[in-house]
């Protein structure tokens, strides 16, 4: 008989902050940092509040703007690192961009050693193995190039997988039960399994790994 399993809640935002470290505050025009492409704006109250009413045993979040270095992309791609860099000297971007990687690498490997601890199993003689929910908590802008956005909440997931599939669900369901008008969809405005930390994390940990993103509509929070 399979056992109900026990469910390790983490929570993450990466993309709270809007600040730069010192070394990187010339590149970026101030009147940018207040814009989403900065960070996301209202995540963080959200994030915060949500760490608060669900008390969940790992959480963290994003201390500089994406536009330092995007914690939701692997290192690797080029689109982790911005377009600002091109305004530092060369020396100095390369100094910058390893000062990004360091930061990159703990936050990523933060996250990584909670998870893989949580899923080692305590005693030989469990019965059940612990599961990892992971909702990323994101917002989007409502508007881009020119075109508006009539969605209020995305949920992100891979749909190859039941477990996300079944927790979307679950998800939605309740948040037109709390707010019947709300326009909730799935996979909106991007793609659950895009580059980014729940796709890293899916192939590292496997099936009892299930990554969620939900993102917010910034419309509520401008
Ligand atoms: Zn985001």
């Amino acid at each position: 008989m399979k056992q109900t399993e026990r469910e390790i809640l983490i929570l993450t935002c990466e993309h709270a902050s809007n600040k730069l470290p010192a070394a990187f505050k010339s590149a970026v025009p101030a009147e940018v940092l207040k814009t989403h492409r900065a960070y996301d704006i209202g995540a963080a109250q959200v994030f915060r509040k949500l760490v608060k009413f669900a008390k969940p045993e790992f959480y963290c979040e994003g201390k500089y703007s994406r536009l330092f270095v995007d914690l939701n992309r692997t290192i690797t791609n080029k689109s982790a690192f911005s377009e600002y860099y091109e305004q530092l000297d060369k020396a100095t971007a390369s100094k910058v961009k390893a000062q990004a990687t360091a930061y990159w690498s703990e936050y990523r490997a933060a996250i990584e050693k909670f998870v893989d601890s949580a899923l080692k199993p305590k005693t030989r003689a469990a019965k059940s193995e612990p599961e990892i929910v992971h909702l990323g908590i994101h917002s989007f802008t409502p508007e881009l190039n020119g075109k508006v956005r009539n969605t209020d909440i995305g949920i992100l997931y891979d749909p190859s997988r039941p477990q996300e599939c079944e927790l979307a669900q679950v998800i939605k369901d309740e948040i037109k039960r709390l707010y019947p008008a709300m326009k909730v969809r799935f996979n909106y405005p991007y793609k659950g399994t895009s580059d980014g930390l729940t796709t890293t994390l899916r192939k590292k940990f496997g099936s009892r790994y299930v990554g969620i993103e939900i993102e917010i509509n910034q419309k509520f929070f401008l």
